[in-house]
């Protein structure tokens, strides 16, 4: 059993940096992956890390930008892996694998983070 990490940030005070910190690494992904994409959304969400629209445009919690490195990056690749698979099928988690082969354990720990005001 693993602690409780509470990630407790204030969206005013976070949002910009949160942006600015969101759009450079879906840029580089994007880059990687040859996809493009709609809009970025900043949002201050309880329940999601993330997600991504059938018009391409991404949603991403503020709180994303101020979690650990990796744990950073897998979100935005999930997401900008939903650029290509809008579902999590098989192709989905390949594409994933390619810089996460170890998905399922950062999955798992992310579990970890409790998103509170
Ligand atoms: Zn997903």
């Amino acid at each position: 059993m693993q602690e409780l990490i509470i990630l407790r940030l204030d969206y005013q005070t976070h949002k910009e940096e949160a942006r600015n910190i969101i759009t450079a690494r879906v840029e580089f992904f994007a880059q990687q992956y040859g996809v493009t994409y709609g809009r970025i959304a900043i949002r201050d969400q309880r329940t999601r890390w993330g997600s991504c629209s059938n018009k391409k445009n991404l949603n991403f919690n503020f709180r994303v930008a101020f979690l650990p490195d990796e744990f950073r990056d897998y979100i935005i690749v999930h997401e900008i892996c939903h650029l290509k698979e809008l579902n999590h099928s098989k192709r989905f988690w390949e594409l994933v694998s390619q810089f996460f082969p170890h998905y399922t354990s950062i999955h798992k720990q992310l579990r970890n983070y409790k998103l509170i005001p």
